[in-house]
């Protein structure tokens, strides 16, 4: 049978193997025509938006229609949204009420109206928040669900309270093995691999010159080493130990500087906005800590020269689904201090691609060598290039998430 190629996916020949390039065509063959409906809370900012707005091309050109629609919760489902991913993703204790229980799913009816004729013939709702739809809509059928969180060590009330939505869904899909609910039966789960364009604006090569222009564009000393984080102002991400390491590292370098660089558009998280606040009151008057927040100057050519020209890039979050950041980073010869938070352990090899420590001062330590040691930089940068090519491009992503429909349509 002769293949037709897309000039998408023919891109990546040379970077991923044959094998995988005709296992995603023969996957897609018999999806031709399936109209898949995704449904989540964010068209901009975090991760899950990322994600889309690279898959669904490829999926399209593959013959296989997609939509992508988004649903606005109001303040309260946003509020009651951010609990339960505390619940869930911190393991904190917590208590969902009747009353908020039957006010979210009031709020969640709402939210959906501007949809609710909308039909396809997969659906595929995203995150926590939108859980419920499943059940809410019976015509949702056949339908998946991706949950995007850490939930290795959830709080078991909040597990409880979102499973009672997931009956609703033929294939539950994680990106990690870690995070899979383990009271769902094998046949019901699958974890998806997640992935990054290299061809995207984002994080297309970029020279040294472009780049530097670039940063100073945004307030930094490009003659001076820089420590950059790269994500939303969460409380999970815990930029407060970002700043914690700078002031360590700035012992033996005074010369160093910091960046905290997260564009404020992500509409579902609210506590954004305190958290910079707070984060504005402890940097001071430090004119080497960098605090970037206005979505129009971080564009993703300058996102881009931050993780690509930074001297050392930090992941410090204490929970971590999948950090896409890492992935980014890593692809652009960084290797990454992270943590030992779910998703950043399953992306980073300790002491090959990157390092991981959770504590303040060994996470310096690690800092200081890799900004000591440039030999020891760039050849860990080299293997964390590697990593990506070999585990988290694109094209992975598409085969296990063309497997994932396949499932269910069969
Ligand atoms: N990002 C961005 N601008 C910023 C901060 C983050 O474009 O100022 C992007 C980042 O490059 C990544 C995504 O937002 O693609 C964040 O995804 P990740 O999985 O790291 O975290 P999430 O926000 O989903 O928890």
């Amino acid at each position: 049978m002769t293949t037709v190629t897309t000039p998408g996916l023919e891109r990546f020949r040379g970077l991923v193997s044959d094998a995988l390039l005709s296992e995603i065509y023969d996957l897609a063959r018999p999806l031709r025509g399936v109209h898949v409906l995704h449904i989540n809370t964010t068209a901009q900012g975090g991760g899950v938006a990322a994600l889309l707005r690279v898959l669904l091309p490829l999926a399209r050109e593959l013959g296989i229609p997609h939509t992508w629609r988004v649903v606005q919760l109001d303040e309260f489902a946003a509020t009651f949204m951010a609990r339960l991913t505390d619940m869930l993703q911190g393991g904190e204790p917590g208590l969902i009420t009747p009353q908020d229980q039957r006010q979210f799913l009031d709020s969640l009816r709402s939210a959906m109206q501007p949809l609710v004729d909308e039909r396809a013939d997969l659906y595929y709702v995203h995150d926590i928040q939108l859980a419920p739809l499943g059940q809410l809509f019976p015509y949702m059928r056949p339908a998946l669900w991706f949950n995007h969180i850490d939930t290795a060590r959830p709080d078991p009330a909040a597990l409880q309270y979102i499973s009672q939505f997931l009956d609703a869904y033929a294939l539950c899909t994680f990106n990690t093995p870690f995070s899979v609910f383990p009271q769902l039966p094998a046949g019901r789960t699958a974890v998806i691999t997640l992935g990054i364009d290299p061809f995207s604006e984002r994080h297309a090569p970029l020279s040294e010159t472009e780049g530097v222009v670039l940063l100073a564009g945004s307030g930094i000393d490009p003659t001076r080493p820089l420590i950059t984080q790269v994500s939303r102002f969460g409380r999970w991400k815990n930029p407060w130990q970002v700043l914690e390491i700078y002031r360590l590292v700035k012992q033996r370098h005074p010369e160093v500087q910091v960046a905290l660089v997260g564009a404020l558009e992500a509409s579902d998280d609210i506590r954004a906005q305190a958290i910079l606040a707070d984060l504005q009151q402890r940097a001071g008057d430090d004119p080497d800590i960098h605090l970037l927040w206005d979505p129009a100057q971080l564009t993703a050519p300058v996102v881009n020269a931050f993780q690509r020209f930074s001297q050392v890039i930090l992941q410090r979050s204490s929970r971590e689904g999948f950090g896409l950041t890492v992935t980014e980073a890593m692809w652009k010869y960084q290797p990454v201090v992270g943590t030992s938070a779910t998703g950043v352990r399953y992306q980073i090899t300790h002491g090959y691609d990157g390092f991981l420590a959770d504590d303040a001062e060994s996470a310096a330590s690690y800092t200081l060598r890799l900004l000591e040691e440039r030999e020891l930089w760039r050849q860990m940068g080299e293997a964390a290039h590697r990593s990506v090519q070999e585990r988290f491009l694109l094209p992975m992503m598409l085969r296990d998430y063309l497997a994932a429909l396949l499932r269910v349509r069969q």
